[in-house]
């Protein structure tokens, strides 16, 4: 028999996939002996059969009485005992933590009776009546469906009448009068009486948050951070603790370190007098923790031991969330904190000094995709002027962008290609759309744990909360800073999530003390601690990677960069790339010479020009395998527009002229050449074995710049690459003319000239012929952009744009299959050429060089599947090393 319910007591934290995080962390605190209420969490299995099947699960509902019945004779009253009530709490919690995108519902047991008995033992009708009003508001809308906004609106009115600025100004009387309209209108819209039977609310509450894991909050939430749609979430009752029961109660979340640089010490936020939701919805403005100390000094003490226990035991971060009631400490929640790719550096390193974890253990804990932030620019401080505003540094880094003032906005400008700022009073999760199109995110309530903060670090968005300064005016959709300045939506603005600050206008950005340091090893002293946090983490990669890291560089600057960054040679030199600009010409001549002669002309005037690009890269590259690939791409992409040139023909044509010979003749050429679908067509190895004199061309300027470099005194290590072969024939046409090119230049210079001859595997044919090609081929490179176009079908160059987000919503995938390689598909066939390969040719070398090969979780694939190497961008180059470290441990 399944079993749905666990106790807390009996949970662990090695248990979130069944318990979700906050339960496991919940029933780990217990074991601890730290003071949590009591409780029992439902497995996110019985999400999963609820959703799966759209029927409860078996035996469920049983197990939830009977839990119920043992957490009530613990507390010694029922739930919702008239005279003296149980309260509970329902609540998500997922495996992967998604704050705020599912569903809460408090102060269960509440009805029309045990409200009475509840002002009476509280000693506060006020208390009560203001419980009774949020269960009936949230339980309307959360579980019965009636738009929130209504509720809103009846408390709006209800503050109109009264005359009062805010809820505390309500008196007893006047939430009681609201719960009886909250009633009303729950009756009005859905025809149904809110439930009084509190073992009703409970159920139907769980029932509700099962369902809300498809809402379309998470479900965007889940696209973006790649959490899987099938873990469903798990949900957790407990006991209510109440925070809002006067002076000497109260409620904050804490953590055991400062989550945006790392610094060891206590941090975070509290509220006096409220319920832990008014802090995470930034809707009061909280005091710092270190407040606590003075209000009440024993609970402060207490969470400061607390917190110890915590950190030393997760040997992580952890954030808390707790809640005084009438000077008792509570402990709500805890996880292993959410933190900037600095702090992440910066903890790793310094938990590792401290001998809590091992030096892998913090290689382990920290990622590519946070070194990639951690290379971005930041503002040039000297030149940002003054600060229209400051408010909190919440999430770090610099952008700028025009200031929008809703979510609907800042999607309609960024899908125009527009940068923007989103501007709100504080977010709620239906900003999450507007935050995803942002460049960052400004709020003007709120603390660093608000969920506009908590939101926006986790994305690595940049982010200022809590800039009291600014009014804002979504309705009129500008801000006013207190010096009465105004900003109208659409004006630029800079924002400095480091330093919390906001800056009218464009601020110019500089580089990043980790990009500096990468490019130069230079460190400044403010820097010095994430710098050194990084360079060792790289340093410990290095040490325990097997994947090695080249780059894809086409210049002899990039060739030198990607050194810098510590790529150890050339996997990808797109000689295309050099026949750009002037040079477009010479391949002109070549595509329209009219017989051998002509076109030989054309070759040989780009023979010294390939010669010095190889020479130069191959210098930057001394001692390095450098893997140069012949020409690749169709030749009419060398040519003119077709319809450009089709126009001023006919243009000149209707003027009487005669059109200019040249232009006739190229028109002649780019329609002969013109394909339908020319990724499908001539281009790659078909060039070559096509275009008479391409490849030898090519081959010798190779040569020729080896030959160079060795006379220069050099090691060069040229490789030649054939793209896109689909048959070994093909390969072994090609490898004849580049030997016999080979060893013409050997005996002309008198210098040997062995370059070996490899491949790339780009389409499924070679994949799965691979055995074969291996016996042509010296190395395999898989061209995994290509590759997975021909595997999908999907065209690299349109697919993304046209309709990959409704991919990403239908969850055909969670991410694009050319951002993050596709290990069933794609990855499959690199394990079969893998293996038939070096079962043809033991000791094949193979690498990538598709775009997956800075992708830090195709990285990891890479490693698993046996490769040599992987060669992406020379940006990348740094977190490929990482990752490959990481996918090594
Ligand atoms: C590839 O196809 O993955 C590749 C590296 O080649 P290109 O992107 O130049 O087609
Ligand atoms: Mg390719």
């Amino acid at each position: 028999m399944v079993r749905y319910v666990y106790e807390f007591a009996e949970g662990g934290r090695d248990r979130a996939g069944l318990l979700g995080g906050k339960g496991a962390n919940l029933a780990e605190m217990t074991r601890l002996g730290l003071p949590v209420p009591p409780g029992f969490t439902i497995t996110t299995e019985a999400c999963r059969v609820f959703l799966g099947t759209g029927a409860e699960p078996e035996g469920l509902a049983r197990e939830v009485s009977e839990h119920l019945l043992a957490l009530e004779a613990a507390a010694g009253r029922r739930l919702g005992q008239p005279d003296d009530p149980l309260l509970l709490s329902v609540r998500s919690g997922a495996r992967f933590s998604m704050p705020g995108m599912m569903e809460t519902v408090l102060d269960i047991g509440l009805n029309d009776a045990s409200v009475l008995g509840l002002a009476k033992v509280s000693g506060s009708e006020r208390f009560a009546w203001d419980s009774y009003r949020r269960l009936v508001q949230m339980f309307g809308s959360t579980v019965m469906g009636v738009d929130a906004a209504l509720f809103e609106q009846a408390l709006a009115r209800l503050k109109e009448v009264r005359g009062v600025p805010d809820d505390v100004h309500l008196d007893a009387a006047d939430l009681a009068q609201l719960v009886e309209t909250y009633k009303s209108l729950i009756h009005e819209r859905t025809g149904e009486y809110f439930p009084q039977l509190p073992a009703d609310q409970l159920y139907r509450s769980v029932l509700a948050v099962f369902e809300s894991w498809n809402g379309d909050r998470a479900r965007l939430y889940r696209r973006r951070e790649h959490i899987p749609d099938d873990l469903g979430t798990a949900v957790n009752v407990q006991r209510m603790v109440f925070g809002n029961l006067g002076p000497d109660s109260g409620s904050g979340v804490a953590f055991t370190r400062d989550p945006a640089t790392g610094r060891p010490g206590l941090y975070g936020d509290y509220l006096p007098d409220a319920q832990g939701e008014d802090v995470v919805a930034g809707i009061r403005n909280t005091v710092p923790l270190a407040e606590l100390e003075r209000l009440d000094a024993r609970s402060y003490e207490e969470l400061c031991a607390h917190m110890r226990t915590l950190e030393r035991h997760y040997r992580d971060l952890c954030d808390i969330e707790f809640t005084i009631e009438r000077g008792k400490l509570w402990m709500l929640q805890t996880r292993v904190g959410k933190r900037t790719a600095e702090a992440a550096f910066a903890i790793a390193a310094e938990l590792i000094d401290e001998g809590l974890i091992p030096a892998d253990e913090g290689l382990a804990r920290v990622g590519g995709d946070g070194l990639a932030r951690l290379m971005f620019p930041r503002f040039d401080v000297s030149a940002t002027g003054s600060p229209l505003a400051r408010g909190i540094p919440a999430s770090p880094g610099a952008a700028v962008g025009a200031a929008v003032f809703d979510s609907a906005e800042a999607v309609r400008r960024a899908a125009a290609g527009e940068k923007v700022v989103l501007v709100r009073q504080e977010t709620t999760p239906d900003d999450m759309p507007g935050m995803v199109a942002a460049q960052a995110v400004l709020t003007s309530r709120g603390g660093k744990t608000s969920h506009a903060a908590v939101v926006a670090r986790g994305m690595g968005k940049v982010c200022v909360c809590g800039a009291e300064e600014l009014t804002v005016d979504t309705e009129g959709r500008r801000l006013t800073t207190r010096d009465g300045q105004v900003v109208e939506e659409g004006t630029v603005l800079s924002v400095d999530g480091s330093a919390g600050a906001v800056y009218p206008g464009q601020v110019p950005l500089v580089d990043s003390a980790v990009m500096r340091y990468l490019e130069t090893g230079e460190v400044d002293e403010a820097s010095a601690e994430l710098v050194g946090a990084v360079a060792r983490a790289l340093e410990r990669a290095d040490g325990v990677r097997r994947l090695e890291v080249r780059a894809n560089a086409d210049t002899p600057e990039d060739a030198a960069r990607a050194r810098r960054f510590g790529a150890r040679g050339i996997g990808l030199c797109r000689t295309e790339h050099m026949f750009l600009g002037e040079r477009r010409r010479l391949v002109e001549e070549m595509v329209l010479a009219r017989g051998d002669a002509e076109r030989d002309r054309a070759l040989a005037a780009l023979l010294p020009l390939q010669r010095r690009d190889f020479g130069g890269i191959l210098e930057a590259m001394d001692g390095l395998p450098v893997t140069i690939r012949l020409l690749d791409p169709p030749l009419h992409e060398f040519l003119p527009d077709r319809t450009a040139l089709a126009v001023r023909v006919a243009a000149a044509e209707a003027r009487g002229d005669l059109p200019a010979a040249h232009d006739t003749e190229l028109l002649a050429a780019v329609n002969r050449m013109h394909e339908e679908n020319p990724m499908l067509g001539l281009r790659g190895v078909r060039l070559g074995l096509v275009v008479p004199g391409l490849v030898a061309m090519q081959v010798r300027a190779i040569a020729e710049a080896v030959v160079e470099r060795v006379r220069a005194g050099g090691s060069p290590r040229a490789e030649i690459m054939v793209p896109l072969v689909g048959d070994v024939r093909e390969l072994g046409i090609v490898r004849e003319e580049v030997r016999r090119v080979l060893a013409e230049v050997s005996a002309a210079s008198g210098v040997p000239v062995d370059c070996p001859v490899g491949t790339m595997i780009e389409l499924p044919r070679a994949a799965l012929t691979a055995g074969r090609i291996a016996g042509e081929a010296e190395f395999f490179s898989f061209g995994t952009n290509d590759l997975t176009q021909t595997t999908w079908g999907f065209s690299r160059d349109d697919v993304e744009a046209e309709f990959f987000s409704a991919y990403l919503d239908k969850g055909v995938f969670p991410v694009s299959p050319f951002e993050t390689v596709d290990r069933d598909g794609v990855g499959r066939l690199i394990s079969i050429a893998v293996a038939e390969g070096r079962a043809a040719r033991p000791g094949l070398g193979i690498g990538v060089c598709g775009e997956h090969g800075g992708d830090p979780a195709s990285v990891h694939f890479f490693h698993a599947a046996g490769l040599d190497y992987v060669s992406c961008s020379p940006f990348r180059v740094p977190v490929a090393r990482l990752e490959a470290g990481r996918a090594a441990l």
